[in-house]
């Protein structure tokens, strides 16, 4: 007979056992999402690793041979990709190089020195506003632009935006001085998503898109994550030929591009490409899917995407958590049918009420969202 105080010690045990296997099965299924994520990813990522070296050796070999390499100092090094030689034909110039107010500004400039530091420390957005607009004649709304030569482009900075204040003086402390030095005009759109639904970043640019049309003929759309610090001011925010993906390497994946279609961080499309794709999609509710859309957009309108070459292309990610924020998992299922939705669902279903506001730095846009704001047919 097992003696009562046993048998209660026993159950004791039992329930202690069954309750730390009840809360570690809950906590799996909860990461459970995230570790298959960054398993795929890392599959993904070491193919590329696999791809880049061989591309790397190939391109020394092509070095070697090739007597008529011109590696002078006057061009940038050569990256693995050489047909962005016929696109960005402008060498670097010299420092003593003059231009004139009615020349189109160059896309490579003696001051764009290459790696810049990155200050990724907190500021207060009224320091930054108190520095731009008083010493970097900085105009309302993050408005900028050179005046000894043309702006090649004009470029919006699409910024989507829910709680994430630390971010914003960050990014925009890094980016103003690298915009300048590239002699683009320039200004800054937060789009802040209010209500209860979950974060969708794909119409917030959208929205963006939209409002910021209507302050000026802007004829190139940066679509520009909050946490993405840029490491490299030769990293040109003007557009080009091809829609273009500016955060190729990102600290938080080891400085490697996750997979080949990666497309997400920081990219940029002529105000033409982006309506000639119909914009992102609105259907993508929580993290993940949007930008992967969007590749299979640019691509099904016949666009491929250009990147920066070599370190160029670097980025440094703020640190955050994702508390509160659920990730999209409905987005497989959105992907497969990326052709069938690009004409039903983007910019042209797309209906909202937007609260703008101005300030020195940037132009803010709140808009509350939910599906029925982007009707979508059956397909
Ligand atoms: N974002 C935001 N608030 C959120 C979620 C996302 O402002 O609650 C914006 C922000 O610009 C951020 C971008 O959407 O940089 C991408 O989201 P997130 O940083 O969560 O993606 P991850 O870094 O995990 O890929
Ligand atoms: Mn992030």
């Amino acid at each position: 007979m097992i003696s009562w105080r046993r048998w209660r010690r026993i159950s004791f045990l039992a329930f202690v056992f069954l309750f730390s296997m009840s809360t570690s099965c809950l906590y799996f299924i909860y990461v459970a999402p995230g570790i298959a994520n960054t398993y795929f990813f890392m599959v993904q990522a070491q193919g590329m690793m696999l791809r880049d070296n061989v591309r790397t050796i190939g391109h020394m070999i092509r070095l070697y041979t090739n007597k008529n390499t011109t590696l002078n100092g006057t061009d940038y090094p050569d990256g693995s990709n050489s047909s962005e030689y016929i696109a960005q034909p402008t060498t670097y110039l010299p420092d003593n190089f003059t231009y004139a107010p009615n020349l189109p500004c160059p896309e490579k400039f003696p001051t764009m020195k290459g790696p810049i530091e990155v200050n990724m420390t907190e500021v207060l957005m009224e320091e930054v506003e108190l520095k731009f607009s008083k010493y970097a004649d900085v105009q309302s709304g993050g408005h900028w632009l050179p005046k000894d030569c043309k702006p090649r482009w004009k470029v919006a900075i699409l910024i989507p935006f829910r709680n994430r204040h630390e971010h914003l003086p960050i990014l925009i402390r890094q980016l103003v001085p690298m915009l300048q030095r590239q002699h683009l005009r320039f200004a800054f759109y937060v789009i802040e998503q209010t209500g209860t639904q979950p974060f969708n970043r794909a119409m917030l640019f959208n929205v963006g898109f939209q409002e910021a049309m209507k302050d000026l003929d802007w004829d190139c759309i940066i679509f520009h994550d909050v946490d993405h610090i840029p490491e490299n001011d030769r990293n040109y925010y003007g557009c080009g030929q091809m829609p273009r993906h500016f955060a190729a390497k990102l600290d938080k994946y080891m400085y490697i591009l996750p997979y080949s279609e990666f497309f997400g961080g920081v990219s940029g499309l002529t105000v033409e490409q982006f309506r000639k794709i119909n914009g992102f999609p609105n259907a993508f509710w929580g993290w993940g899917g949007e930008d992967d859309d969007l590749w299979n957009r640019v691509h099904f309108s016949g666009f491929n995407v250009s990147r920066p070459d070599g370190d160029i292309g670097k980025y440094k990610s703020i640190p955050h958590h994702h508390r509160g924020e659920v990730q999209f998992l409905g987005r497989y299922k959105l992907l497969r049918y990326s052709k069938e939705r690009q004409h039903l669902d983007g910019l042209n279903n797309l209906k909202y009420v937007p609260e703008v506001t101005l300030s020195s730095l940037y132009k803010n846009i709140t808009v509350s969202l939910s599906p029925e704001q982007a009707p979508i047919p059956d397909y």
